[in-house]
């Protein structure tokens, strides 16, 4: 028998803090307006300048030329926005990665939706329609193309990831070669064009290790903006566990592991899990609770990838 897992799972960078205020996108005076109260959080190259207390917030007269994003008001109708800009505006050692950055969830709900925005941006300057330079308009919602008047939307791209077990309540888990040594983690991929969450799944876990899945279970999402993914966490019970092999290309190993296993494994170091703020952590923190049996929490050096 599988145990249940929580619902939903609790998701590192699935935080909203506030109103995302879209009715205000379409007028520039009340942005102008909410801007000059702000607070202006900077945002250069893919570092957010940050000090001891999480994200930095700027006043918007000490700022010079980049890209305005607004990020929404809170309950006490403070504006929050992000400055996407070339330049410094503090020594480099205070600009920080997302994922080095020690953020609050309302830090962290501004820096993601941030984040995807300015890599959105940055990577889509020319229309796809008719080629010309595009600005932002909306308060960074959109961006516009001044010679067809073509409008272009950030994109979010999802990819599903499950958590696959056998009827005696063991995960398998894949390893990829690009990995550090001993890494192993859930199947994950791309939904493709024309397709639904529960056929990525059926389709990822066979491709990547030759196993038919069923019982598939929505168990939360968060953002993934490195740059622009939207992570949907699936469980799903494998069928025919005996099949279980790597495809050789993308998953280079497999490994099947049951909660004492895991302890031994990452005991010996001859097991890494996936880094804290993965979906595919959260998901395996989650089963190896499940059975309700007290144990010690799963212990894996830090890495990121
Ligand atoms: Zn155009």
């Amino acid at each position: 028998m599988v145990a249940p897992l929580n619902f939903p799972l609790n998701l590192p960078l699935a935080k909203s803090g506030v109103d995302r205020a879209a009715h205000f996108r379409l007028d520039q005076g009340k942005l102008d307006s909410l801007w000059a109260q702000g607070k202006i959080t900077h945002f250069n190259g893919e570092k957010f300048l940050t000090d001891e207390n999480g994200l930095v917030f700027l006043e918007p007269t000490s700022i010079g030329h980049g890209e305005r994003y607004f990020l929404g008001v809170d309950g006490s109708g403070v504006a929050y926005f992000l400055f996407h800009s070339e330049t410094l505006l503090a020594p480099e050692e205070n600009y920080h990665l997302l994922r080095e950055a020690q953020l609050n969830d309302l830090h962290i709900g501004l820096a993601v939706h941030g984040q995807s925005l300015a890599l959105w941006h940055k990577r889509h300057p020319h229309c796809s329609m008719c080629g010309a330079g595009t600005a932002p308009a909306q308060g960074g919602a959109v961006r516009k193309c001044p010679s067809c008047e073509a409008e272009h939307y950030p994109r979010t791209d999802p990819a599903i990831i499950v958590l696959t077990r056998d009827s005696n309540d063991r995960i398998l888990l894949g390893r990829q070669q690009v990995w550090p040594e001993h890494r192993f983690s859930t199947f994950a991929g791309f939904v493709e064009p024309g397709e639904s969450f529960e056929a990525a799944v059926v389709r990822e876990v066979k491709e990547e290790a030759n196993v038919k899945v069923h019982s598939i279970e929505y168990i939360g999402s968060q953002p993934w903006p490195f740059p622009a993914s939207l992570m949907i966490a699936f469980s799903a019970i494998i069928e025919d566990p005996s099949n279980a092999k790597p495809d050789g290309e993308e998953i280079v190993d497999i490994k099947w592991l049951d909660r004492d296993s895991i302890v031994e494994q990452l005991k010996a170091e001859t097991l890494l899990l996936p880094p804290p703020l993965s979906v595919a952590r959260a998901m395996i923190d989650a089963w190896y609770i499940a059975d309700g049996v007290e144990r010690p929490r799963l212990d894996s050096p830090e890495s990121w990838r």
